[in-house]
């Protein structure tokens, strides 16, 4: 039987799928970041046949990233959509069978856990993973969207050393941009943070950090109108001042830092997870509330969001499956 039901356009869409589209996996694996490929890798190694749905974003967010240059192993850097091949060959080649597919509803309420992908097929799965990652969330412009990755960014620890010594703004109130701000302020020549309200919402300590920090320069009341640049990417950004006048800043980059959405959803409320979305998970493993539910990468994490650290709780939440299976029996 191939990998997918064909499509007949004539079929109406259920909720519940018909016999036969019910398929038994004793390990899945929604996601297909650093994380989730990860978690591929150590269980296809541990013989576990994982089956990965790779979500709406193959590759997961550094397939938007140019260069990676802290992922540790490669000394000249990598092009984050060339390291995510790299990383899918080799879960491929220990035996992972990955798949196009984005899962649309899960019921956690007993094992096999019951997956439903592109709202039609069903997985039954002994164990899950989850790393459907975090989406950075962006202002909305066409400019922003033309320049990403030609200067537009959502991530200064990934970006920031690209624009040393250069003057960049970083766009949030939160403190995430003021964490971002402090960052590139280390770097840059001029860090300008803008700011819609006349206020920071990032915590007092992180706001005193920023305001006390020489190169960095508050613009209050700011609405960014536009990003503008040319052939070799942004040159500057066009800013709306209390709703009324228009001023412009010469930048070569421009950070957006108004927070990230992590994919958890379909997942809710059978799962704990913070206020914001993020699934929580018991310190120092990759366990959820939920046995045999594991979470890893930046679905479960609002700290940290690397690569290599997705990559490592990937990796966990692989050998936590693995355990588990064993525990009841099922990894036979
Ligand atoms: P937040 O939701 O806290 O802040 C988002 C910021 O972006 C707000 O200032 C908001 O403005 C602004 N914003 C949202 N949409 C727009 C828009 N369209 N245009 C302009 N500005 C916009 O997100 P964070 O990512 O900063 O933080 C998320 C959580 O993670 C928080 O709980 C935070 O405390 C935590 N965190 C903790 C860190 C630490 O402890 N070191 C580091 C990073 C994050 P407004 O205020 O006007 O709504």
């Amino acid at each position: 039987m191939g990998l997918f039901k064909a499509i007949n356009l004539n079929e109406e869409k259920t909720d519940t799928a018909k016999e036969g589209d019910v398929e038994h996996v004793k390990c899945l694996i929604l996601g297909s970041g650093p994380a989730g490929l990860t978690a591929a890798i150590y269980a296809a190694r541990a013989n576990l046949q994982p089956v990965l749905y790779e979500g709406i974003e193959p590759g997961g967010q550094l397939t938007t990233t140019t260069d990676v240059e802290n992922f540790p192993g490669y000394p000249e850097g990598v092009k984050g959509p060339e390291m995510m091949e790299d990383l899918k060959k080799q879960a491929l080649r220990f035996g992972s069978d990955i798949r196009f597919g984005l899962a649309t509803k899960a019921d956690l309420s007993h094992r096999p856990f019951k997956i439903t992908i592109d709202e039609e097929k069903i997985i039954e799965a002994d164990s899950l993973i989850i790393a459907t990652g975090a989406t950075a969330q962006y202002l909305g412009l066409e400019s922003e969207e033309k320049y990403k990755g030609q200067g537009v960014s959502a991530c200064a620890t990934c970006d920031g050393f690209f624009y040393r010594g250069q003057d960049i703004a970083v766009v949030g109130g939160g403190d995430t941009a003021a964490e971002e701000a402090l960052y590139l302020s280390g770097l840059c020549k001029k860090v300008y943070l803008i700011v819609r309200k006349d206020y920071l919402r990032a915590s007092k300590v992180m706001q005193e950090r920023v305001l006390n920090t020489p190169n960095i320069e508050v613009l209050f009341g700011r609405v960014t109108k536009e990003i503008v640049g040319d052939s070799s990417g942004v040159n500057g950004a066009i800013l709306i001042k209390n709703n009324a006048e228009e001023e412009k800043i010469n930048i070569s980059g421009f950070f957006v830092a108004i927070g990230h959405k992590p994919n958890s959803d379909i997942f809710k409320p059978a799962l704990n997870t913070d206020e914001v979305g993020y699934i929580k998970t018991i310190a120092g493993s990759s366990k959820t509330n939920i046995p045999g539910v594991f979470a890893c990468g930046d679905v479960q994490d609002s700290h940290y969001r690397q690569a290599i650290t997705a990559a490592g709780s990937g990796c966990m939440a692989a050998i936590d499956s693995e355990r588990f299976l064993g525990e009841v029996g099922a990894a036979k």
